[in-house]
């Protein structure tokens, strides 16, 4: 009985811990520092490429709320995250080698941990693993090497299912836009029964308005890896601009077939926001990818009548990432559906974030391990963070698929009651959260 995690980064150093505290062996394979990705540097565990924060520790958070649960699950990451913790306010910024250093020296403790440093470049088969009771844990990162995602491709049933770039619209709180400057209609809509999008019309003043504050926003820089081919379906919103003030007007922001029921006509501009989940607590806004800098998102975003007051759930971006689309390619156990002995774990199922990899690290961990123990392990319920996002990766949006990270919106709705505000709807969601998370590790 053994488990193989290939890759030791956020996901696969706590998928391995998961394991070996079950008593099961380990063997991750790790190709670092022999083979480096683009934006690695060392050979270390868990090495965070970029910035040092896991972001906040508050427990009103939904951040916060992650790592609480994390740690009821004796997470190895937040643990080496604490050991190793910087002053930094709320955030739980970490000293990158002490960070990196206590996660090896609690893997090897264990003595069931062995790291090979080397590339994979292919997974064996269901019938081989059965054979010598072993499962595989993939948890290569947004920078897989290439041989090993042409494999990740096959496994998850086609090219189609496997994405290297992502293009991500904003997602907004839906009780943060004001629905009384919008409109609800899907395009061409006939009759006047609502519909499924949110317009929000803009005249030629707030158009141009707009279209300019764009074009002065500091854009994020690309990285030198970063070789953007994009998809003409999907450029981002100053790329398509640049090819003319108007484009947006013909593209996502196009205003044909959709009357505003205020003025009977079609207006100037429109932008429509597609709900992301079944309760509406998400919207995204439609084809407005984006590498314009978050701050300045939030600046040129809440120009758009309607959302002067928006809170940004998640920001546009379009960076190098390998990931998959986890619903169509993953079981609920996040094994493949194609092969049953191999996991997945990590930001290549669609989640974002060093935390987020790390939780779904995690999860993929505990159902490696209770498959080889002929157990079952159950996810988290939905209504608590970790359940929720195991639940975006293996059941998805109701839009398309892009990745996501730990925030309230993933959380089914609390109904409004008067007299109660956001606030404390989301006070409530932390608390059934934690209510939920553990009458489920204590049933
Ligand atoms: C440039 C860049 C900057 C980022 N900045 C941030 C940030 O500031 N904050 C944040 O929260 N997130 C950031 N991210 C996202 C971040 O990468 C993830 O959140 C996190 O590192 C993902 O964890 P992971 O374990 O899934 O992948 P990784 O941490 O990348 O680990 C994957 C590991 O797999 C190894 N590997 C790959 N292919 C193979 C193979 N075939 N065989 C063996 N080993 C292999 C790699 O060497 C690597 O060590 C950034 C990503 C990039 C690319």
């Amino acid at each position: 009985m053994r488990v193989h995690v290939i890759g030791g980064g956020l996901a696969g150093s706590e998928a391995a811990w998961q394991v070996v505290r079950q008593g099961i062996p380990v063997t991750l394979h790790e190709m670092r520092p022999q083979k480096m990705t683009p934006a690695h540097q060392t050979g270390n565990m868990a090495e965070l490429v970029c910035s040092n924060s896991l972001k906040s520790m508050a427990e009103d958070s939904a951040p916060g709320l992650l790592k609480r649960e994390m740690l009821a699950l004796d997470s190895l990451i937040i643990k080496a995250g604490l050991e190793a913790r910087v002053p930094a306010g709320q955030a739980l910024a970490v000293n990158r080698e002490l960070f990196s250093k206590a996660i090896r020296t609690a893997l090897e403790a264990s003595g069931l941990f062995t790291r090979v440093d080397e590339e994979v470049a292919a997974i064996p088969t269901v019938e081989e693993l059965t054979e010598k009771n072993e499962v595989w844990i993939i948890a290569t990162g947004p920078l897989t090497a290439d041989q090993l995602a042409q494999n990740i491709l096959e496994l998850a049933g086609g090219a189609k299912r496997l994405h290297f770039y992502d293009a991500i619209a904003p997602v907004i709180d839906a009780e943060s836009i004001d629905m009384s400057k919008g409109f609800m209609a899907d395009r061409w809509q006939k009759g006047d029964d609502g519909g499924d999008y949110l317009n929000l019309p803009l005249n030629d003043r707030e158009y141009n308005d707009f279209i300019d504050a764009v074009i002065a926003s500091e854009k994020m820089p690309l990285h030198d890896f970063e070789d953007v081919k994009y998809f003409e379906s999907c450029l981002p919103i100053e790329v398509m601009i640049e090819r003319g003030r108007d484009t947006l007007r013909f593209g996502p922001m196009k205003p044909v077939g959709l009357t505003d029921p205020r003025t009977g006509r079609w207006p100037y501009a429109n932008i429509q926001l597609r709900k992301e989940n079944v309760d509406a607590t998400m919207f995204s806004i439609v084809g407005f990818q984006t590498k314009m800098k978050w701050p300045e998102q939030s600046r040129v975003f809440k120009m758009i009548p309607g959302l002067e007051t928006a809170e940004f759930l998640r920001f546009g971006s379009v960076h190098r990432n390998t990931y998959i689309k986890g619903p169509d390619a993953l079981a609920d156990n996040l094994s493949f559906k194609t092969n049953s002995r191999v996991f997945l774990a990590g930001q290549i199922t669609g989640v974002e974030g060093y935390t987020e990899s790390a939780a779904i690290g995690l999860l993929a961990g505990r159902h490696a391990a209770a498959t080889l123990k002929g157990q079952r392990f159950a996810n988290p319920p939905a209504d608590t963070i970790l359940g929720a996002l195991a639940q975006y990766i293996t059941v998805g949006p109701l839009g398309d698929y892009s990745p996501m990270n730990a925030n309230f919106g993933l959380l089914p709705a609390i109904p409004k009651v008067r007299g109660q505000g956001k606030k404390d709807r989301q006070a409530e969601k932390v608390s059934r959260a934690w209510r939920s998370f553990e009458s489920w590790v204590t049933p």
